[in-house]
Parts: C-alpha cells; structure tokens; sequence
C-alpha cells in the first residue's frame, strides 16, 4: 500500500515539474496564520471566466477563507510590494476599500498578486517591500458578517481584466497555460518560514 502510493506521488510530482511540488490549502494557510489552520471555505474553481460559465461563474469561491479570530496576525508568503488596488474604476490603498482588502505583487515577469480581504488592520502602505514572514496586518471582519481571512491570488495582465484564483490543485494545467502558479510563487522565494515580524513600513 505505501510502496504504491510513494510511486504515485513521484509520477504526480514529477508531472507537475522538478520544482513544483503538491501544496494543498491547509499547508498553504500555516504560512499565513498562526495555529491550527481550518479552512471553512475552500476555493471553487470550476469555471475560467464568466464567458464560459455564464451564471454559474456566481458559483465560484474566488479564494480560501481560513478560520481566524480577530485579531490574527497575517504573514506574507511571498515575497513582493504591496500595491494599490483597482475595483470598479476606483483605486484604494490596502484596507481602504469595502472589504478591507491588502494586496502584494511578487517580483517577476509574470507577477502574482496575494489579496488578504477583510483585515481590521494594515501594517503596510502601497510602495512598501514585504519580505516573507513578516506580518501585514490584522485579520477582521470588514466586508462580511463572520470574522474569517479571505486569500486570493490572481494574475493581473491589464487593469481591468482579472483571471480568477487558480486553484493550488490545478497547477499543472496553470503550467499548461504559461502562467505562474501560486505555490510556485511561494516555492520559487527562499522558504517560506513565518518570522512574526511586522513588514517595515516606508517606501
Ligand atoms: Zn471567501
């Protein structure tokens, strides 16, 4: 049975590529939350883009909503700035929009952008550099009625158009299509240990 299943993970890791290795929600939230991680939403991903879904695109959990008390510290798992973001022709700086959205672009050609929703509280200001680790801000509720942190991370090619989360699950296919996965943006920066400090703020 074990035998089995080691040979099963080395196909699956090595169909999904020498350095990108399965990493499903739980791991991914003890990057960045402290504690026992429990996922209360999981992400949705059965449709690309509301052309092709039409209305069940309604359906889709565009991130990971974590069990968190408010206040939780919330680490960066990626290295990156944070940006400001653009939402229905307005731009708000992190927290200042209705959900209380903080928002990092990694470096690279193909940047993804890590979106923390519902935070009571911003250590960080758009210009700042974030190091992984280091805590941006407090979990909330701001924008919802249960007090839970929200992850997404997306890509971003103009301002206007947005690809939906892809979900940790489909790296493959997100390598099919030329793009950056999210657990390759955390594994391609140095390892991801959570240090609790808080971001240095200052562009
Ligand atoms: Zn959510």
């Amino acid at each position: 049975m074990f035998k089995s299943f080691a040979l099963f993970s080395a196909v699956v890791i090595s169909f999904l590529g020498s350095s990108v290795s399965a990493m499903d929600e739980v791991e991914f939230g003890k990057l960045l939350l402290p504690g026992k991680i429990t996922v209360t939403n999981p992400f949705l991903d059965s449709c690309d883009s509301k052309v092709e879904c039409g209305r069940f695109y309604k359906l889709l959990h565009a991130g990971i909503d974590y069990r968190a008390r408010t206040p939780t510290k919330v680490t960066s798992p990626v290295e990156g700035i944070v940006v400001k973001m653009e939402y229905g022709g307005k731009v708000y700086s992190p927290q200042k929009d209705r959900s209380g959205t903080i928002m990092i672009k990694t470096k690279g050609e193909k940047p993804m952008y890590f979106m923390f929703l519902h935070m009571s509280k911003s250590f960080v200001k758009a210009g700042d550099k974030v190091q992984i680790g280091c805590v941006v801000g407090l979990t909330g509720k701001k924008g919802t009625i249960f007090p839970h942190l929200h992850v997404e991370y997306k890509e971003i090619p103009s301002g206007s158009y947005r690809r939906p989360t892809p979900s940790l699950k489909t790296v493959a296919e997100i390598k099919k299509r030329g793009n950056i996965s999210p657990t390759e943006a955390v594994l391609n920066t140095e390892p991801a240990v959570p240090t609790g400090h808080t971001c240095v703020t200052g562009s």
